[in-house]
């Protein structure tokens, strides 16, 4: 059994925080154990809890739409969120809650070691970008040694805001540039180290 195997059953069965309690399923992600891409969201949804799956209702159909605009699909890489259990009623997650659930998404990335990771919305934003401004940043990837961090708007913002429908679209189109940069960066610097940080583009 791999090391992410026994993390989801880890999470399946966690009730380090009040989340437990209402949820029906722990959603752990879901993935390659190997991905290149990392798109983190906020939490669970009622499709998301009822079938303990990440993304699988409308935003995540969206999701699946965006990813084929770059000729990927969702089983080419890793979907997960800040926290693995549903909020009630869909609230934000709060931040006792992400603090709780941190460590299991450390791991995560941990294991899988993506070379780029994609917020989707504020929450996993702040992760990296603390004190951002969403609307500010999206779509202005950072380096940090050999990975990306991109930040784009929730796909369930974008059905529900028409005008950052196309925000959204524009920063996906992005991604696959942000991969050939990379390569093109570790080809030149093989020896990035992993505490500097520098921006790209
Ligand atoms: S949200 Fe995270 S920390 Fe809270 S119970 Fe679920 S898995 Fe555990």
């Amino acid at each position: 059994m791999s090391e992410l195997t026994v993390l989801y059953q880890e999470v399946r069965t966690c009730q380090k925080c009040i989340l437990s309690e209402g949820r029906t399923n722990a959603v752990p992600g879901e993935g390659p154990e190997d991905a290149e891409i990392m798109f983190i969201g906020e939490g669970p949804g009622f499709h998301e809890d009822r079938q303990g799956r990440p993304f699988v209702g409308a935003a995540g159909k969206y999701l699946e739409e965006l990813l084929a605009k770059i000729d990927l699909t969702r089983e080419e890489v890793y979907i997960t969120n800040v926290v693995k259990c549903r909020p009630p009623g869909n609230r934000d997650p709060e931040a006792e809650e992400i603090e709780a659930c941190r460590p299991y998404l450390d791991r995560q990335i941990e294991l899988i070691r993506p070379r780029l990771i994609v917020t989707l919305g504020r929450f996993s934003m702040q992760r990296y970008f603390p004190g951002a401004s969403i609307s500010r940043i999206h779509g202005q990837p950072k380096r940090v040694g050999n990975v990306i961090y991109y930040p784009m708007f929730h796909p369930a913002a974008a059905l529900h805001q028409p005008r950052w429908r196309s925000l959204v679209e524009e920063d996906i189109l992005k991604i696959p540039e942000l991969i050939a940069k990379l390569d093109e960066i570790e080809e030149a610097e093989p020896d990035i180290p992993q505490a500097e940080q520098l921006s790209l583009f």
